[in-house]
């Protein structure tokens, strides 16, 4: 096999570690990756060797900090081949970038203007939306998915009329793993005129993403479910649109000049950075992109798509397992319920076995209404996980099944 997993795991210092007395079977990856060594060591280097403030003062370890910092924002540009540094914003995480959006276009949008989503997205690629709605007195059109969790196109196409301004879509559905059709949607949005900002948090690990091939307007993910730390992200944006919109947050670094009456804003894309930012973080997440660039990107696909693969025939054969969604293409997560009982109690007593998976509505409320549930237990696997992985949660979830 030309994917050595078991070489990879010792990459990732907490694989090592017991939970509840078991070996650590992390299927949380959806909500988190864990880190691997280089990743910790680029970070604990900055804060040893070359910690200094950005972009400011004269002298070496500022420079330092600076070259680093901007070398980090080079190879993000790289990984989603974005045209220029310039259309590379860091933000917080995926949250932070999709507000910064909508913030940024409350002046563009009127009463009748249309915010296209769907049923299936996160809070975070619904809530910042509504609050422009507020603001701007547009509207918000949500197009239906499937019982499979697929995208209703149909719906969708019959949603996107002259009136939709902006469309805004995961690339990978967070609680069902569905891996949504977006080059064809980018096409649709196009014909119609419409901005679109596509949702990549959960796509950047398991994905090889091109912006210029998908040919959205923005692209919105956070360094965190890519095995680089909390707290930064990034927002891809065309640089046409990034200069046409306001700043958002004013303060130091997003100026030119500033006198009490007025300021100037700064060049793309530090006018959309204001105040110190996340330097570690920054060089966190390109020491993570280094770190993936190592690994055949499709050989870690075909990886995880076997033990997604192996999960769900395991649990198709468990009595009282009913999966959640069925997807015509997904990635890495598993969505399921178990016959009279909370998907809570299921995770509590995987848990004690060891077992890290997520149980809850997945901050997308809207999605689990549809399909009239209160949540579902979620397994997602990332590179590092193994066969033997997925037999340790099976076999903890039979045993959790024998309890209930
Ligand atoms: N969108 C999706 C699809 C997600 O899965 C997540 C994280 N669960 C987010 C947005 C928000 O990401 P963050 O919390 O890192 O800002």
């Amino acid at each position: 096999m030309s994917f050595d997993v078991e070489r990879l795991r010792l990459d990732f210092p907490i694989l090592k570690r017991e939970v509840n007395g078991a070996p650590l079977v992390y299927l949380d990856n959806a909500a988190t990756s864990q880190k691997p060594e280089v990743v910790l060591q680029a970070i604990d280097a900055y804060y040893r060797n070359c910690n200094a403030n950005v972009h400011r003062a004269a002298h070496a370890l500022s420079d330092e900090a600076t070259r680093a910092f901007e070398d980090a924002r080079e190879r993000v540009r790289q990984f989603v081949n974005a045209a220029s540094t310039s259309e590379i914003v860091f933000t917080r995480g995926t949250t932070e970038a999709i507000n910064l959006v909508a913030n940024c276009l409350t002046g563009q949008l009127r009463p009748g203007d249309e915010i296209l989503i769907t049923h299936l997205e996160h809070h975070s690629n619904i809530v910042p939306w509504q609050m422009l709605a507020q603001r701007s007195g547009a509207r918000i059109v949500a197009a239906e998915i499937a019982d499979s969790g697929d995208i209703d196109l149909d719906d969708f196409q019959a949603k996107l009329s002259e009136r939709t301004r902006m469309i805004a879509i995961g690339h990978i559905s967070n609680a069902l793993g569905t891996i949504n059709p977006v080059h064809r949607i980018v096409e649709l949005a196009r014909s119609a005129g419409a901005t679109t900002l596509i949702d990549g948090a959960q796509a950047v690990a398991h994905l090889a993403v091109d912006v210029r091939s998908l040919g959205c307007d923005f692209y919105a993910f956070s360094g965190h479910k890519m095995f680089g730390p909390t707290g930064i992200g990034v927002l891809y944006g065309r640089e046409s649109l990034l200069d046409g919109m306001p700043p958002w947050q004013g303060g130091g670094e997003m100026i030119e000049h500033v006198s009490i009456e007025k300021s100037t804003y700064n060049r793309l894309p530090y006018k959309f950075e204001a105040g110190t930012p996340n330097i570690a973080g920054a060089i966190g997440l390109a020491a993570a992109i280094d770190y993936m660039s190592g690994i055949p990107r499709d050989d870690a696909c075909a990886h995880e798509d076997r033990l997604v693969d192996l999960t769900l025939s395991q649990l198709r054969q468990m009595e009282g397992v009913q999966l959640v969604g069925e997807p015509a293409q997904r990635s890495s997560v598993v969505s399921f319920l178990v016959d009279n009982s909370h998907p809570h109690d299921i995770g509590t007593l995987l848990d004690q076995q060891g077992v890290a998976v997520r149980t809850g509505h997945h901050c997308a409320m809207p999605l689990m209404q549809r399909l009239g549930i209160p949540g579902t237990i979620r397994a997602s696997v990332g590179l590092y996980n193994s066969e033997g992985d997925v037999e340790r949660f099976v076999a903890a979830l039979r045993k959790a099944l024998s309890f209930v």
